[in-house]
């Protein structure tokens, strides 16, 4: 209750003012943008560690703006949902995500699983289930070529209806990831009431390893317990040779990061699946 004192005080800056000027402005382009489809996705290769082949995708939103250029996914997905555009933008993404990933299978580069994020609030769409496979059959996409990343938050406020949902969709095949994780309040439970398919460790617990003693005992405690329990394990923010080797060392089933590949265009992506190959 006392922090929310000082954000009503904030609220009332001249700052604050140009800010919500700003958002207020982004909230319309936002709604252009989505209804001209101006919202695109780039890849970023997720590579498996033993074969150092291309195994994935992650698919992220990027807006160009025409006067503030290009606006982080992290500032208008929050937009998006405080505006109640969400839907309709997650939907958009997910059909550009799957129909891409068909247009490479059917290019002939060897089949990956391109994984797409979804916000919380997508969740608590009643037919959420069926849009899923209505896009799939509309793309074409065999739904085990799809992967659907959800963060600990998303699932904190309704956990067993959307455990329902993710059993439903696990069902048809498509695979879950938990992103970011070990970042939420209850990681270890989720692991048991989810069961997801994928853990993807938060980028914060990848730094400095094996250098931070803390970071790699963490990691290696997630890939050991996820070993256990037959859940594939990815590493985000991998930057470093170092990271690398030693993650590999201690299994880590697959890695992504900025030593592989920035999120890149469609185009350049497919000349890293080529060498691939
Ligand atoms: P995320 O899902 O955790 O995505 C990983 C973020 O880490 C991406 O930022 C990626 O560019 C960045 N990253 C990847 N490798 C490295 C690395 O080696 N070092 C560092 N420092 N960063 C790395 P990005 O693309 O800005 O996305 C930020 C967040 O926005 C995502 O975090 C995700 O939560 C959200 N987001 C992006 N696209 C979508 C989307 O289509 N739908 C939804 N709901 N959320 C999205
Ligand atoms: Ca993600
Ligand atoms: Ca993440
Ligand atoms: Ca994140």
């Amino acid at each position: 209750a006392k922090d929310e004192g000082k954000n009503k005080y904030q609220i009332f800056s001249p700052t604050m003012n140009i800010s919500m000027y700003k958002k207020f402005t982004l909230q319309n382009d936002l709604r252009k943008a989505v209804q001209e489809k101006n919202i695109f996705l780039l890849y970023q290769p997720r590579i498996d560690s033993k074969s150092n082949k291309i195994v994935g995708a992650e698919a992220l939103a990027r807006w160009k703006h025409p006067e503030w250029g290009i606006v982080s996914p992290e500032e208008f997905i929050t937009l998006a949902e405080e505006s109640g555009l969400i839907n309709t933008l997650g939907e958009q993404l997910l059909y550009m995500a799957c129909a891409q990933n068909k247009k490479w299978q059917d290019q002939g580069y060897d089949s990956i699983k391109i994984s797409v994020n979804f916000s919380a609030l997508q969740f608590l769409q009643v037919n959420i289930v069926d849009t899923v496979e209505n896009i799939l059959a509309a793309t074409g996409l065999e739904p085990k070529w799809l992967e659907i990343e959800i963060t600990e938050t998303v699932v904190m406020e309704n956990e067993a209806n959307i455990a329902l949902k993710l059993e439903q969709l696990r069902e048809m095949g498509i695979s879950i990831a938990i992103d970011d994780f070990g970042t939420g309040y209850s990681s270890l439970s989720y692991l048991k009431t989810l069961k997801p398919s994928t853990v993807k460790i938060d980028r914060s617990f990848i730094q400095q390893i094996p250098i931070d003693i803390e970071n790699t005992e963490i990691a290696t405690a997630i890939i050991k317990l996820s070993e256990k329990l037959k859940i594939d394990v990815v590493a985000e923010g991998v930057e470093t040779s170092e990271q690398y080797a030693y993650l590999r060392k201690i299994h880590c089933n697959e890695m992504q990061g900025y030593l592989f590949s920035k999120p890149i265009a469609s185009e350049e992506f497919e000349r890293i699946l080529k060498i691939g190959k």
